[in-house]
């Protein structure tokens, strides 16, 4: 039997392992993507459409953002209702223009997979990759069911159980917090589109509506940590959305409910994301809770990231990790280092605003009141033109730029240097 060999294995085809794909397969390096579900799955399962700006721009960039931006939404505005009152967070103007696209993510992954094809690529659908060994020089084995896969690199892009991750001699497993709440997700049909993300600060739990599509949007609803799915019926789920997020008027009208489902809430930052030849990029290295809409962004940031850092390695040539630095510089390791503050960075900004959005536990009435009334305070304090809003609009929308791998031709045709990426 002939040895299988490739010098990147990426493992996992969502945003993370195929943005990474397509920037090394075009800069003319050997890469494997192996997927365990079929190609139908990936394209159709629902989640993430909110995405920032800098990831966006990246993208299109890229020439990987055409149909995003043609069919895709901009988005500055959202609102925050507390206490009956109804404010309007315009962090596109407070940012001084920053805003974000909606796009819904399975359409992007469809658009990836196509592009990637497009340039020569293929990704290896119901395909699991069972796990990772190291040959006797360590460099990585993967086990496929095509047989042993040798590679100079494994990324593990395969989301928050990874097999990548469990391979690191640690395990990887940073700390990580599981919230007293969960949220129950739901998809329907609308009567017309969200126009703006609402958060609903309520004494009976969170309601949160975001858009999606023009006849499709998202719905969340705070209910207490490991409840069963089967407590919620339609009609109670209807009754408790139209309640906390006090729709009427002009908001879209709730149509069939295409999908429920419940969300365990939970953050975690692996300790390393590098361990020798494997890497992880993704939710496989952070998982963050979908209250900033942050994880298929921070997703592609560090794509990004790896993506410049691999070629870096690569380009040099003598596999010591250091880029071609003549000492002290590693490209590798400076990946690790700038993303995992950037996934700790995300994960403060997403616990600020859960912190915003849900009441502590064990409150009395009285109390409860007494802290919706400060939750107000700071909803205004946000929403208000000054140092602390302008903040809260650059982090939400995802303000600033990727990396572009050196010398990648922009799409202006000019050369984009490598840089460090923020959130
Ligand atoms: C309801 C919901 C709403 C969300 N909303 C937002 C939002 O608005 N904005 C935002 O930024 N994020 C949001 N997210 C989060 C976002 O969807 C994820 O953070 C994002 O998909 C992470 O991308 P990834 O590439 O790291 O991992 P994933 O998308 O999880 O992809 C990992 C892939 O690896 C594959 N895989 C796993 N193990 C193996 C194996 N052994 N062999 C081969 N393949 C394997 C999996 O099948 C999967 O396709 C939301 C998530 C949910 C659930």
């Amino acid at each position: 039997m002939t040895r299988r060999t490739t010098t990147v294995a990426i493992v996992g085809a969502g945003p993370a392992g195929l943005v990474l794909a397509h920037v090394l397969h075009r800069a003319g390096i050997a890469v494997t993507v192996h997927e365990r579900l079929s190609r139908a799955a990936v394209e159709s399962a629902a989640r993430a459409g909110v995405l920032e700006h800098r990831v966006v721009e990246y993208l299109r960039a890229l020439g990987l953002a055409d149909r995003l931006t043609a069919e895709g939404e901009r988005h500055g505005r959202c609102e925050i209702t507390c206490l009956g009152e109804n404010v309007l967070v315009d962090y596109g103007a407070l940012s001084g223009g920053v805003r974000h696209w909606v796009y819904p993510q399975q359409q992007l992954l469809r658009d990836l997979i196509a592009a990637y094809e497009q340039a020569g690529g293929s990704v290896a659908f119901d395909r699991p990759v069972r796990g990772v060994t190291a040959d006797a020089a360590g460099r990585p084995v993967l086990d496929t069911a095509d047989g042993p896969l040798h590679a100079e690199y494994a990324i593990g892009c395969d989301g928050a159980h990874g097999i990548v991750a469990a391979a690191f001699p640690d395990r990887a497993q940073g700390p990580g917090r599981r919230y007293p709440y969960d949220w129950l997700t739901v998809l329907a049909r609308i009567s017309r589109p969200v126009e703006q993300i609402r958060y609903a600060v309520h004494a009976d739990g969170f309601a949160g509506m975001m858009p999606r599509t023009a006849d499709v949007g998202r719905f969340y609803l705070e209910v207490p940590a490991g409840e069963e799915p089967a407590a919620w019926d339609e009609p109670r789920i209807r009754a408790e959305l139209h309640r906390r997020l006090a729709l009427g008027g002009d908001d879209p009208v709730l149509g069939e409910l295409l999908e429920t489902g419940m969300l365990r809430m939970r953050g975690r930052v692996a300790h390393r994301m590098r361990s020798g030849r494997l890497l992880l990029a993704g939710d496989a290295a952070h998982t963050v809770t979908p209250s900033g809409a942050k994880g298929l962004n921070s997703a592609v940031a560090d794509a990004a990231d790896l993506a410049g850092a691999l070629l870096a390695e690569l380009r040099d040539g003598d596999g010591d990790g250091d880029g071609g630095a003549p000492d002290g510089g590693d490209a590798l390791d400076g990946y690790e280092r700038r993303r995992l503050d950037a996934a700790w960075q995300t994960q403060e900004f997403s616990e600020q605003l859960l912190d915003l959005l849900h009441l502590p536990a064990g409150l009395a009435a009285e109390e409860r009141g007494f802290a919706l009334r400060l939750r107000l305070e700071r909803i205004r304090r946000i929403a208000a033109a000054g140092p602390e809003g302008a903040a809260f609009a650059l982090a939400y929308a995802g303000a600033g730029e990727l990396p572009l791998p050196a010398m990648w031709p922009s799409a202006q045709g000019g050369a984009v240097a490598t840089g460090t990426t923020g959130r």
